[in-house]
């Protein structure tokens, strides 16, 4: 038996990276998982794939985040693959099918320091980072059955003050200020939002600095378990925050980035 076993789960962005560790780690406790892409239907299948043969189960939906219409087509994708998995009946309707565990892991990065960054991708930043999870949250809560859970993956860039990734890190700061009052609003139903944020993580996102050995020493030397994340390092936290032991821990935010810039190594 799984911790989440009979559970419900929507992972966006769930085809690379962290995102499809996420959605690996929640089929393996037993859940059945919408793995969400945006256009990479290869990884996408290749996740779903993986899962199956570790004895879970899963099912692709697409959406483009950022083009009209991509949140009727989650949610319509959703229903269907829900359905076609036995989980019959109205999404959030009485008796019907529902969803218990949202993660909000799609998102995207630029970097770029304030005399760089343009408005136009400012304003893709925010549409993808932000404005997304925020209506994909507000068309979940009538799917979610009491008890259920929501994880936002922002970043480690909300507290360290690079200034390379202006933009950015100002689309995660406002994804991390989601999770309190949300958590304040459903927290009667048993329903918890939290932030999980990430530090530099091997994912497709991060290749271009991770390839390059300098790079990595340097981000080695401030971090202070002294080496690079793997994408499980935060699914296994963002399983915690989903199944039943993450219970009492509402609002908060969870740095999951191995104690990367916690300041430097005092003298012996
Ligand atoms: P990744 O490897 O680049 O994968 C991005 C995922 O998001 C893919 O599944 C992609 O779908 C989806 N996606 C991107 N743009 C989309 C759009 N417009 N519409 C729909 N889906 C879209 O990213 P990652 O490194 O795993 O990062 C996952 C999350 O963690 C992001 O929110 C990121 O900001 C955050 N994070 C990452 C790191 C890191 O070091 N990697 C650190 C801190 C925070 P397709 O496969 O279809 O393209």
């Amino acid at each position: 038996m799984g911790e989440l076993d009979g559970r419900t789960a929507l992972v966006t962005g769930g085809s690379r990276g962290i995102g499809r560790a996420v959605a690996q780690r929640l089929a393996a406790d037993g859940a059945l998982v919408a793995v969400h892409y945006g256009g990479n239907e290869a990884a996408a299948a290749e996740t779903v794939e993986l899962i199956a043969k570790a004895g879970g189960r899963a099912f692709a939906v697409r959406a483009r985040f950022g083009e009209s219409g991509a949140l009727d087509q989650l949610f319509e994708g959703l229903a269907a693959g829900l359905a076609e998995h036995g989980e019959h009946g109205e999404v959030g309707g009485d008796g019907g099918a529902g969803l218990d565990i949202l993660v909000n892991n799609a998102g995207i990065h630029l970097a770029g320091s304030i005399g760089q960054l343009t408005e136009e991708e400012f304003d893709r930043l925010m549409a993808i980072n932000v404005r997304t999870p925020i209506f994909v949250i507000q068309r979940a809560i009538p799917l979610l059955r009491d008890g259920g859970r929501i994880v936002n993956v922002a970043s480690a860039a909300a507290r360290i003050g690079s200034p390379v990734q202006i933009g950015y890190t100002v689309s995660k700061t406002a994804l991390v200020a989601l999770a309190a009052p949300l958590a304040n609003e459903l927290g009667r139903r048993g329903i918890t939002v939290n932030t999980v944020n990430p530090g530099v993580i091997l994912t497709d996102m991060t290749s271009q600095w991770t390839g390059v050995p300098e790079a990595m020493a340097g981000l080695e030397s401030i971090t202070a378990l002294g080496r690079i994340g793997q994408p499980e390092d935060v699914a296994d936290v963002v399983g915690f925050l989903a199944g039943p032991q993450g219970r009492w821990v509402t609002g908060q935010t969870i740095d999951a980035s191995g104690g990367t810039y916690l300041g430097p190594i005092p003298p012996a």
